[in-house]
């Protein structure tokens, strides 16, 4: 090659790559003011949003509930400073209700991360639990006004009863829910009144009212006000039409169970969670046989374990998420949602091509 030609190609591939650059460049990158479009059932991991399939509102959405915020979210709002709050509520002790995950961080991540700059990998290295709660509250509004307004309590995720999921922060904050499990744990409370020792107990006749249907309907107490379910004329009824009896902690316990919609939206969130940390293994503690461990697990099987858990795991005077939660339904349903599915996987490209074919007459 003549150094002309050498010259001539060299320049030919200066050109060629510059014309690759500005083309591929406008190409990927949006025109300014363009809107990155949403589908409204993201959740925020780290930064990034992350699909589940099910409705979820942020604490970005209109309607979301904001556990970023120091004002109290529902006292009249001349009343709502940190201020003011923290005189008149006296378990309000910081006007932070979230924290750092700084017990699974060694010093130099500490500093890394400390002003929020998580990235993915690291929050998957962190997160190996996923912690299962009932609200008491009975709706996802409640549950937010007792927490963060009344408890300095805070927690990633709520369910409420008609499926919609409440996202109140990123999942790389570390949540005020499950005392020695924070740090390493994600956590969501499922809106139910709870469980009881008595199939009588008054929260449960106030709540499950027969009116003929197949399964008691659930009535919010006038006395709550504003439900907050955003499903208009939603009519909830638990998934068992009678209180399910069962031993948590050693005590037997009556509870009505969760509604179908909050299983259906419950076992896409866990698939999601299950999915993007890999060390949130799909499963619940079991006992040698294989069968749910109903009480707490002991220290070293605490410390030990990685996956989905309830609250009852983890502390021996808590009994959530009660008798009637279905442990076996739930982590069932979100392993054959990980699953790729059998037509992506077990057919050759060219079988999957000539499925897609028009048929011939
Ligand atoms: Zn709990």
């Amino acid at each position: 090659m003549t150094l002309r030609n050498l010259f001539l190609t060299r320049s030919l591939v200066a050109i060629v790559l510059l014309a690759l650059f500005v083309v591929t460049g406008c190409q990927n990158l949006p025109r300014p003011g363009t809107f990155a479009p949403r589908r409204g059932d993201e959740i925020v991991v780290a930064g990034q949003f992350v699909h589940t399939g099910t409705p979820v509102v942020l604490w970005l959405d209109p309607g979301g509930y904001d556990a970023y915020r120091v004002e109290r979210r529902f006292s009249p709002y001349d009343e709502s400073s940190w201020e003011t709050s923290k005189v008149v509520v006296k378990d309000l002790s910081s006007p932070n209700r979230y924290g750092l995950r700084k017990s699974v961080l060694n010093s130099n991540e500490v500093e890394r991360v400390r002003g929020g700059g998580w990235d993915l990998p690291l929050l998957q290295e962190k997160v190996d639990q996923f912690v299962m709660h009932f609200d008491v509250t009975g709706t996802s509004r409640q549950c937010f006004k007792v927490l963060h307004d009344h408890r300095c309590l805070s927690i990633h995720f709520m369910l409420d009863l008609d499926g919609t999921i409440y996202q109140t922060l990123d999942l790389k904050e570390r949540a005020w829910h499950a005392t020695t499990s924070n740090s390493r744990s994600i956590g969501i409370e499922i809106a139910n009144v709870g469980a009881y020792g008595s199939p009588d107990a008054a929260p449960l006749k106030e709540w499950y009212q027969a009116d003929g249907g197949s399964a008691p309907r659930i009535v919010v107490p006038a006395r709550l006000g504003e439900t907050g379910i955003r499903t208009p004329d939603f009519v909830g009824r638990p998934s068992r039409p009678e209180p399910v009896q069962g031993a948590v902690q050693g005590r037997t316990l009556y509870q009505y169970d969760l509604t179908p919609q909050q299983y259906e939206a419950l076992i896409k969130l866990t698939a999601a969670v299950c999915k993007v940390f890999p060390k949130v293994k799909c499963d619940f503690p079991r006992d040698a046989s294989g069968n749910l461990v109903p009480g707490k697990l002991s220290d070293d099987v605490l410390s030990e374990f990685q996956g989905v858990l309830g609250h009852y795991h983890i502390q021996s005077n808590k009994v959530d998420p009660g008798p009637a939660f279905q442990w076996e339904k739930v982590i069932n349903g979100a392993r054959g949602l990980m699953m790729p599915s059998e037509a992506t996987v077990l057919k050759k490209p060219a079988e999957r091509m000539m499925e897609t074919r028009p048929q011939s007459p």
